[in-house]
């Protein structure tokens, strides 16, 4: 058995990743990684919706 609990997310290739988890205790367990990883995805989505609202408000301008 691992010392530290490993990051549950799967890499590319389907294998999962065994990188050490950031907090053992969370209900998500990812390492710093994927964590910036999944950062970079969420300030992406948000970048989205805030282009997409300003079309909207722009359409009803
Ligand atoms: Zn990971």
């Amino acid at each position: 058995m691992a010392a530290y609990v490993t990051c549950r997310i799967l890499n590319r290739n389907g294998n999962q990743c065994t990188a050490e988890a950031v907090d053992p205790s969370a209900e998500l367990l990812i390492c710093t990684r994927h964590l910036a990883e999944a950062q970079r995805l969420i300030h992406q989505a948000f970048q989205r919706a805030s282009r997409a609202a300003a079309e909207v408000r722009q359409s009803h301008g």
